[in-house]
């Protein structure tokens, strides 16, 4: 069936075929980034990333640069800074953006092979001696973005952290993570640990990138709506979808792909959903620097 020969008649994402789908590709920056791992990709998402963070939210900035107030109220500048990263594949965007900008992470991943990736990513970073190796994916992969090797800011000195869960979006809440151990599995933390366990103490950052396809309108809806949630300061906190954008002509679109059996959404269909889950957009940014064959890819930050 055409994936778009009417709106109707387009079928919902099968979580299963979804999660059969990447558990096939393999465990690295490549594999996540469906080959667009070893060009400019991944550095150039990484600092648009880092960049509309600093833009959002200066006081995230912890060295003196022009972005950084001069003055940040005490309580903000004082107190760790928490991110989720959900769909996170093998941790590209914990690592490459999130780290650099905040204290703790908690990572959320289905597929086996990508979160233990990660995870042996995490605790090769708390050795960094440890043989570079340990740094490679698991399965053989034989080309590397250099990004790939770098330890993960942090872990090392243990002055920030990263936990690993293993869910789907469809069965996560991010206000408690570990409430359901059947269906989020918390498998590990890496770097520093907190005297009193600060699992359900929500976060600044909820960041969503090219996985969110994977939801159908409704589930998606609901997550975005246990997200808002999850924020810890409703005034600051921000929920970030960095996502594809197929074409519209004036209507909300969406397309499907059979091969991932997920959605691409056009910017109004993203926008009806958003709507549909109480956020209000703040701020919304094309990242640019991309191949110009890809889908436009679009950064909304909402709350
Ligand atoms: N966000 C990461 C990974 C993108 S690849 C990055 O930008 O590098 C898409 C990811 O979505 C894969 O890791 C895949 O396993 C994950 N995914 C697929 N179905 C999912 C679901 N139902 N819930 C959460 N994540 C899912």
């Amino acid at each position: 069936m055409s994936s778009d020969a009417g709106q109707d008649s387009l079928p919902d994402p099968d979580v299963g075929k979804g999660i059969q789908y990447w558990a096939s590709q393999p465990a690295s920056y490549d594999g996540v980034l469906g080959g667009f791992g070893n060009g400019s990709l991944p550095r150039v998402d990484a600092l648009g990333s880092r960049q509309l963070l600093m833009h959002l939210l200066p006081e995230l900035c912890t060295v003196p640069s022009a972005v950084r107030p001069l003055h940040v109220p005490e309580d903000l500048a004082n107190r760790r800074t928490r991110a989720l990263d959900v769909g996170a594949g093998v941790g590209r965007v914990t690592a490459d953006v999130l780290l650099h900008l905040f204290s703790d992470v908690v990572l959320v991943e289905p597929v086996d092979i990508f979160v233990n990736q990660a995870l042996r990513r995490g605790k090769a970073s708390e050795d960094p001696s440890s043989a570079d190796k340990a740094y490679l994916p698991a399965n053989g992969a034989t080309e590397i973005n250099d990004l790939e090797v770098v330890p993960w800011k942090g872990i090392a000195d243990k002055s920030k952290s990263v936990t690993f869960i293993q869910a789907t979006l469809q069965d996560f809440d991010p206000a408690h993570p570990a409430a359901v151990p059947e269906k989020a599995k918390v498998l590990g933390r890496v770097g520093y640990i907190p005297p009193v366990d600060d699992l359900d103490s929500k976060f600044d950052v909820v960041w969503c990138q090219w996985c969110l396809g994977a939801l159908n309108d409704a589930d998606l809806v609901a997550f975005f709506r246990r997200s808002k949630a999850a924020l810890r300061d409703p005034a600051r906190g921000l929920i970030v979808v960095k996502e594809n954008t197929c074409s519209e002509e004036g209507f909300p679109r969406a397309v499907f792909d059979e091969s991932d059996s997920s959605l691409t959404r056009s910017d109004l269909a993203w926008k009806e959903c958003f709507t549909n889950a109480g956020l209000k957009l703040i701020y919304e940014q094309t990242q640019g620097g991309f191949p110009e064959h890809l889908y436009p890819v679009k950064m909304y930050a909402l709350r």
